[in-house]
Order: C-alpha cells, then structure tokens, then sequence
C-alpha cells in the first residue's frame, strides 16, 4: 500500500444530499443494518478526503490548490456534520426505544453527545471559526524570526532556544517573542473573535457559556469540570512542589544566579542530548527499537516507511507541530512531523508512532466511531510508547541514552502544571466571555504563578505581561483538549512505573489497550488496563514518589 495511491473523491454538495437522500429512504424502508453498511462506506470516503486534505495543507501552507481544498474542507465540513447529525438522531431515535437494539450502549452515548453539539442553525458559525482556525495557522506558520542573520520559522528556532549557551538562547528567546508581540493585535482579535464566536454557538444550543459545549464536543462522558478541577488541585499539591525543587536544582547545576525562562529548557547541565543522528539514521534505527517493543509495531512500522506514510522533515511554509491522521477507507495512518536535530525528534516520533498504532489495531473495531478513542485516552497510547521505548533509547541517543532517559521524565513532570494551567485558563475564558484581551493577560499571568512559581521571565516583555498562552496553538484551535495530555501522561507514568517492575506485561497490556481502541470512555478504558484513574487521589502521588526517587529530587 503507498500513500501515493489512496484517493478520496471531493464530497460534493449535492452528492452528499444525494447518498443522504437514498440512505433516509433506506431507513424509512425498515432497512437499516443495509443503511449502516453503505453510510460507512460513505463516511470513510469523506473522512479519508478530509484527512487528505488537513494534510497536504499542512504538508504546504502555501500551496494554492491545498489552500482552496482546505477552504473547501472548510465549507462543507459542517455539511457533512449536518447530515451524519440526522442520520444519527434516526439511528438512536429506532435504538433508543430497545433495549438490546444493534447500537451498543457506548455508541449511544457518543452519538447522543454529537447531536447535542449541532444544529443546522450554527452550520455558518462553524464554517467562521473553522476560517479563524486556520488564520492562527496560517500566522503562525508563516513566522519569520530574524536571528543571527538567518530567518527561521518556529520549528527551525527551538534548537537556538535550547542551545548550550545561555547568550544564545536568550537570544533566540527574545526573537521569537518579538514575532508574537508584533502580531500582538491579530493574536488577541483572532482569540477574541472565537471565544465569541464559540459562546454564541452554545447559546443556540442552550447553553449559557462555552465550557459545557466544549466539553461534549470532546465526548466527555464519564468525567466533568468538577473532577477535572480537582484534578489541577492535585497537579498544584504533588506535581508544583517536585517542579519547583527540580527547577531550584537545574538552577544551581548550572550555576546561575537566577533561573530564567531561557535557562528552563536546558535540563541536562551538559546540555541536552541530542540524537545520534539524523532522519535517515533514526528511521533506519527505530526498526530495531519497534521491534524489541512489540513485534505488531515494528510491522507497522516497516509497512508505513515502505508506503510513504510519514513527513517527518522540517521545510518553509509546512505548518508546525506533529499529529497522526488516518485513512479509514484504506484503514492505514500517516505520521506528521518537523524534525530539527532535537530531541524533540525522539519524543514526537514516538508519539505519533503511538498513535498510529492504535488506530491501526484499531481498524477492524466493529464502528468507525471506535478507530480514534476521545483524545484523553488517545494520548495514553501515544505518550506510553516514549516510555515504553526508553530501554532501547541506545539506538537512537547512542551514549545519551540515559541523559535521555532523565531528561524526558524530568520534561514530562514539568509539562503537568504547564498542562493544568492552560486548561484553568480556558476554564476562566471561557466562563468569562465578556473579559478584555488585557483582562485574558492578566488572567494567564496569575494562573501562571499559581502553577509554575518559578516563571521568571526577565526582560522577555511580551510573555512577562501574561501572553504566553498565544503560543499554544490549542487554546485557538481545539478548545479544552489539553487537559487530556495531562490525564494521559498519568496514565503514561503509570505504564513507566508497571513497565520498570515487569515490561513484558505492561508491554501486553499496552498492546491490548491500543486494540481496544474507543469501544469504552476514559475511566474504563483505564480501568480494563488495570491502571488508576487519575481522578482518584494517590494516583500522581505514587508517580511522585517513584519519579522523585529515581532522579534522586525526592525532597529539599
Ligand atoms: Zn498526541
């Protein structure tokens, strides 16, 4: 299978109505197992067509034709919700009267959260924040740093901002801020356009606020905002400590005076390793590292690098970050990435190589709404791999592997007060629809020095006000998803944990999880893997202990 084959037909409008019109007519009939067949089949068409095109948009932000497609995408994504929203009310509107129908009980419950999230009546303001979306993309990924003479985008200055030498990443640091603050305007207009934008969608659905709405939009269904919020106490009670001491002693490894926002990334005193070679090197090297983890992957693997099913460099004009999409028509993912010689390399190529076996073990899930579970528990998949992969981490650190090893579970404790305190922000935005771009400033600055007392942020003038948040890109682009990465690397430490006392069997049982795929909510895909909720209070102390132990920052 190469990447280069798979095709996907542009879901024209009347098309859609057409195929919709017939699968009604199906249903009208009495027919509905034949209904469920052929929508699949039509829901896996457009599903790989938009998937297609969210990628090649990102594959070149500059492109004209993937530009157009994109807009288009744009235009008839909320369409196409339109109409799987009615095919899904008549499917649970038949299934809700029986008791043991053809739709399981989960099924339901995600579908009767999706229609709650749409009414024709927002169709247009889905297709407007959906543009909005895109415009922050766009800014950012057409990012121009000047620095040292050279123009870099965002993904080519991070190796500057965890250079060796502090002049440097200072440096680096103020440039970078310097491109957020000359768009300071759009920035805080584009944000202020969606926060308003989102609140009136929930007021069509009946909501009075945006919070309740984003949290169905992520399918929340067996937790809520009060779990959730204490959750965040947890992180400030166990997790803001052991960061607050872990930041005090990089600051006296490295012999400073003052621990700077700049002087942060360097977690390793000598440094922070690098790989031990480059994109060639470490794809050729991770067939190794896969197969060792589970011989399932390493066969994926091999499958996705001889089909083309990866994007891992870094060029002009391609959109930052990484994800894993995939396409349920040929039921295979492809893994998106800008690799720059960090270690950031390592980390996002397991990642996403997580993902995309999940989905992958997942495709032959009796329901297409079961490929991808809801992201909290899709991110158990992709941060476990990074830790399941830490006994083979020679291949691709050489010597490192070790400082590696440290480094990342250092990066992955401090990301827990990062993680809250971008989702207590959005908890207070989005509650607070009326407050002024400085009143959101002021907001994150605040919640800043609640989670990360040790911010401190020297003459870097544009995040010192409380901007740091506009660099992250989900607070405009997927409401209330970062609290999952929070909840997932609980889980992900505790197959750290599992895996440090028996990796065989936290090795299985991560394999099982990934076949699961979205067949359960949270708590109880969780729980079927035998591991805590990290709703239940012990879960992070535990992980607090154990990790504090083995970096020996236990207490002050
Ligand atoms: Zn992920």
């Amino acid at each position: 299978m190469q990447f280069s084959d798979i095709k996907a037909q542009r879901p024209a409008r009347d098309q859609l109505a057409a195929d919709y019109s017939q699968l009604f007519s199906l249903l009208d009939s009495g027919a509905s197992a034949q209904a469920m067949q052929r929508w699949d089949v039509r829901r896996r068409e457009t599903d790989t067509w938009l998937s297609l095109t969210h990628l090649h948009f990102s594959q070149d932000t500059a492109h004209p034709q993937y530009k157009a497609d994109r807009e288009y995408a744009d235009q008839i994504g909320p369409v196409v919700t339109e109409f799987e929203t009615r095919m899904k009310r008549r499917l649970l509107a038949a299934a809700d009267g029986q008791n043991r129908g053809p739709l399981p009980s989960h099924l339901r419950a995600l579908w009767h959260m999706d229609i709650s999230t749409f009414d024709p009546a927002i169709a247009i303001d889905l297709e407007a924040e959906a543009g909005l979306e895109a415009r922050y993309t766009q800014l950012i990924a057409s990012a121009e740093i000047s620095f040292n003479g050279q123009a870099y985008n965002l993904a080519g200055i991070q190796p500057f901002l965890q250079h060796v030498n502090r002049p440097t990443r200072h440096g680096a640091a103020l440039a970078m801020w310097k491109f957020f603050q000359a768009h300071a305007d759009e920035l805080d207009d584009v944000f202020d356009r969606l926060v308003k934008l989102r609140t009136k969608m929930a007021r069509v659905l009946g909501d009075d606020v945006f919070t309740p709405l984003g949290y169905r939009r992520m399918h929340r269904l067996d937790y809520g905002p009060s779990q959730v919020e204490n959750y965040r106490n947890e992180v400030l009670k166990h997790v803001t400590p052991l960061v607050t001491r872990l930041m005090d002693h990089r600051r006296r490894e490295n012999h400073l005076d003052e621990l700077y926002a700049w002087d942060e990334p360097i977690i390793d005193p000598a440094g922070n390793p690098t790989p031990a070679g480059d994109q060639v090197f470490l794809t050729e090297q991770a067939h190794g590292m896969f197969e060792q983890i589970d011989p399932s992957l390493a066969d994926l693997y091999r499958q996705m690098l001889a089909g083309g099913f990866m994007d891992l460099g870094n060029r002009p004009t391609k959109a930052g970050g990484g994800f894993c999409t995939s396409f349920p028509n040929v039921g295979m993912p492809f893994i998106f990435a800008n690799f720059n010689g960090t270690h950031h390399d390592i980390d996002v190529f397991t990642h996403e190589m997580g993902h995309a076996f999940q989905n992958y073990q997942s495709r032959n899930q009796p329901f297409m709404d079961y490929f991808w579970p809801t992201m909290d528990a899709a991110e158990i998949h992709s941060m476990s791999l990074e830790f399941l992969a830490y006994p083979q981490m020679s291949r691709l650190m050489g010597p490192s592997a070790e400082r590696y090893r440290r480094m990342h579970l250092k990066a992955a404790l401090e990301f827990l007060p990062f993680g809250v305190c971008v989702d207590h922000f959005q908890h207070e935005i989005y509650n607070h629809p009326d407050m002024s771009p400085q009143d959101r400033h002021r907001t994150w600055h605040r919640l800043e020095s609640l989670y990360m007392p040790w911010r401190k942020w020297g003459d870097l003038a544009y995040p010192a006000s409380g901007a740091r948040w506009q660099a992250q890109q989900h607070i405009y682009r997927s409401p209330f998803y970062y609290i999952d990465y929070t909840l997932a690397q609980c889980a992900a430490l505790q197959f750290w944990r599992l895996s440090n006392a028996d990796y065989p069997s936290a090795a299985r049982q991560y394999v099982d999880l990934c076949s699961r795929g979205g067949s359960a909510p949270f708590i109880a895909l969780l729980a079927s893997a035998g591991l805590k909720s990290p709703f239940d209070s012990g879960a992070l102390a535990d992980i607090v202990r154990e990790a504090g132990e083995y970096l020996q920052i236990g207490s002050s």
